[in-house]
């Protein structure tokens, strides 16, 4: 999920229109801010994080967080000046190394710690930052992202944090910077006893003091920021066990008190999505920390081991069909897309948000592997193609660096074609499930750039595809075949392309299918009869014309 992703929602009259727009004004004057939430600045460079533990208190009535994170880390090279993020309102009351209280210069949302002992390479050190504050509220989680303080139908608080994008430190004081993922964390939440907190990982502990209970969670894989998440609601839980390729999983589902026996059966899809996710991408990537869907009082969202769901138990997204083919009506989105971004964007994770498409494009596609896996390939195809009425081409895919900027939000719905496209390319489908798995396998648990995705794609399909991704994911120029048949003679050519691309695509000339070569110049190819009838295959997303 991302915050952009209902601008495409011509067809729903959603009431996010006016956020909608607002959030779409394409942004290039960025701000030193920018910088500082978006760069590897040298103040983040020196350390690597280790471990975290956030230890907090959430207030519901006063819609009030307190407490602190311990940030333990390890010194790559020495320095006495550490940035941690945290937004405003929220403010860090004093920061702590060894006993010592440390200065603090703060610079907007961004905060320099100057620290008082020697940063000796290869040390792991730690220090505690104390915060509190009312945090931002999302008015429209989770586009907008902060803490959504809603209530359950009989009063009860219902809470729960979204910050893709915006940034974890919307809520928390972290290393808000998707290159360096934790390597494991803890996260304890003290909540009004009546309640429960559900955050990732598995529950290690709960603590009753006075009218309060804390919930203590594990996560022991690493994590990307924005995937940390704090759900506080009267849930009640069932699970069960899931026989998968890397032996027992738990799967845990948390609900609100009301809804348990529509879960039970609505959540079908959860094992579903699994078994079909696994033969596709390979082992789940987070069975140390079990597999969890959480309901949530918004949309949903892909938070690592701990999926939010709010999807009204309805299939499709909100009961609608992206595709209008009816497949998208066959499964609950939010169920098999944020669940599929447990293998793109929280397995294999962006670097910069620049580069976003590697979670969005990868796991709108993977709506369509779902399909592919239960109705076969044709459903599948039908889903893509369909899709494609919601690309807009209006800015490339890939956004800008360094200044936390994603791209256009085609990375759904144009990525996934980009790879059903490069699916057809490879002719080959056992072929392009193992590059799935091999991409999970060989970037496990990583942060990447597209470029190492580009290349390693590149090179198992043995097909130098530098222009391609160029092409799609670089430029809003779809590529056009002009042809034109007179008498026994085909002419064809591409055109709306970039320098030297010259991706071949599949044809059917008189009922048999072949593939032509073309390339910005004219070719000529001799048909064996007059008036040969001429399609193109269209699982390719190009453009075609008829001169
Ligand atoms: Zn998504």
């Amino acid at each position: 999920m991302t915050k952009q992703f209902f601008i495409i929602s011509l067809l729903f009259s959603f009431s996010f229109a006016s956020v909608n727009a607002q959030l779409l004004s394409e942004k290039t004057n960025f701000t030193r801010q920018d910088t500082l939430r978006g760069s590897i600045t040298p103040e983040r460079a020196w350390w690597d994080l280790t471990y975290y533990h956030l230890d907090i208190t959430v207030n519901p009535d006063k819609k009030y967080i307190s407490g602190k994170n311990t940030i333990q880390y390890k010194v790559l090279e020495n320095n006495s000046v550490m940035q941690i993020d945290l937004q405003l309102p929220l403010k860090i009351t004093k920061a702590i190394q060894n006993n010592k209280e440390l200065e603090i210069k703060h610079d907007g949302n961004a905060h320099f710690i100057n620290l008082v002992d020697v940063q000796n390479p290869n040390d792991i050190n730690s220090v505690d930052v104390y915060y509190e504050g009312h945090p931002k509220e999302a008015v429209k989680a989770p586009w907008d992202g902060g803490i959504s303080w809603a209530k359950d139908k009989n009063g009860n608080h219902f809470i729960a944090s979204s910050c893709q994008g915006l940034g974890a430190s919307v809520w928390w004081p972290c290393k808000d910077h998707m290159y360096d993922e934790v390597d494991s964390m803890l996260i304890s939440v003290n909540v009004p006893d009546h309640l429960t907190n559900v955050s990732n990982g598995r529950l290690r502990s709960v603590e009753q003091t006075g009218d309060t209970k804390t919930y203590t969670w594990i996560v022991k894989n690493p994590i990307n920021n924005y995937g940390v998440n704090i759900n506080i609601g009267d849930y009640v839980n069932f699970s069960e066990v899931y026989d998968g390729e890397g032996g027992n999983l738990d799967m845990n589902y948390y609900v609100l008190r009301d809804n348990l026996e529509k879960a039970k059966e609505h959540f079908k899809d959860a094992p579903k999505m699994m078994k079909a996710f696994e033969h596709w991408f390979g082992q789940y990537p987070f069975y140390a920390d079990s597999f969890k869907l959480v309901e949530v009082p918004y949309l949903g969202m892909e938070h690592q081991s701990s999926v939010t769901y709010g999807n009204q138990y309805k299939k499709g997204y909100l009961g609608n069909d992206w595709s209008g083919t009816g497949w998208g009506l066959k499964f609950d989105y939010i169920i098999i897309h944020e669940a599929g971004h447990e293998w793109f964007a929280n397995n294999i994770t962006y670097k910069d948000a620049a580069d976003m498409w590697i979670h969005e494009g990868f796991t709108c596609y993977s709506e369509s592997l779902f399909l592919d896996y239960y109705y076969g390939k044709k459903a599948a195809s039908e889903y893509v193609i369909g899709i494609r009425r919601n690309i807009e081409n209006d800015r490339p895919i890939i956004g800008f660096y360094n200044v936390n900027k994603e791209g256009s939000s085609d990375m759904y719905f144009k990525g996934a074609n980009i790879l059903h496209t490069l699916r057809q390319l490879i002719e080959d489908d056992e072929k392009w499930r193992q590059i799935l798995r091999g991409l999970n396998r060989t970037f496990y648990h990583q942060t990447v750039t597209t470029k190492q995705i580009e290349d390693y794609i590149s090179k198992e399909t043995g097909i130098d595809l530098t222009e391609y991704f160029n092409q799609y994911l670089r430029t809003i120029k779809i590529p056009t075949l002009e042809y034109k048949i007179e008498n026994k003679e085909l002419k064809y050519r591409w055109t709306n392309i970039i320098d030297k691309f010259d991706m071949p695509v599949q044809v059917t000339i008189n009922g048999k299918e072949e593939w032509l070569f073309p390339k910005a110049d004219w070719k000529t190819k001799t048909l064996d009869t007059k008036n040969a009838t001429f399609e193109i295959d269209p699982n390719f997303y190009i453009n075609s014309k008829k001169l």
